[in-house]
């Protein structure tokens, strides 16, 4: 036959009694329940010591204290440093948009258009005579993609572009 098994006083959850203990044991024998109410029993006698021992007290403020400074002081430094590292992140964010910005307004130049695929289309163009490049490959080498346009002399400064031109004569010297 089975007999009932006791529930633990501090978790509740049913146990095995020691067989050495069976009058006495309240509790279970659960890791997490053993540690539970050992923090409890430590809580409540440093409770009782603070309480009852007034130079205990201080010298556990001050540690306390010196505790809460410790861990505030290593909050704000992890805070700044995330801070630091965003605002690169934020830098190079808008370094690199930039660049970009620069590249399709020289391309745009380049290739006299304003049209977005056209744009497309050179900057692709562009950007696989420099991989060639990077590669040491022979720009001689036949390119997949490479446009007309790249054969065509053209003057950069078109009004096409969008770039405005200064059509104003160089200021004559005397
Ligand atoms: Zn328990």
């Amino acid at each position: 036959m089975s007999k009932k098994l006791p529930r633990c006083d501090s978790c509740g959850r049913l146990f095995r009694l020691d067989r050495y203990n069976k009058s006495r044991q309240k509790n279970c024998t659960y890791p997490d329940c053993v540690r539970a109410r050992k923090q409890l029993r430590q809580r409540e006698w440093h409770a009782r010591r603070r309480a009852s021992d007034i130079e205990f007290r201080i010298s556990e403020n001050a540690r306390c204290a010196e505790a809460n400074r410790h861990r505030r002081a290593a909050a704000k430094a992890r805070a700044e440093t995330m801070k630091r590292a965003e605002a690169v992140a934020e830098e190079t964010q808008s370094w690199l948009a930039m660049q970009s910005d620069v590249l399709t307004g020289l391309v745009a130049q380049l290739a006299d258009t304003v049209d977005p695929l056209r744009l497309e289309e050179v900057k692709r163009a562009y950007a696989d005579r420099g991989r060639r490049l990077s590669a040491g490959r022979p720009l001689s080498e036949p390119a997949p993609a490479q446009p007309v346009f790249l054969d065509v002399t053209r003057h950069p400064l078109q009004a096409e572009s969008g770039v405005l031109l200064d059509t104003r004569s160089p200021p004559s010297r005397q």
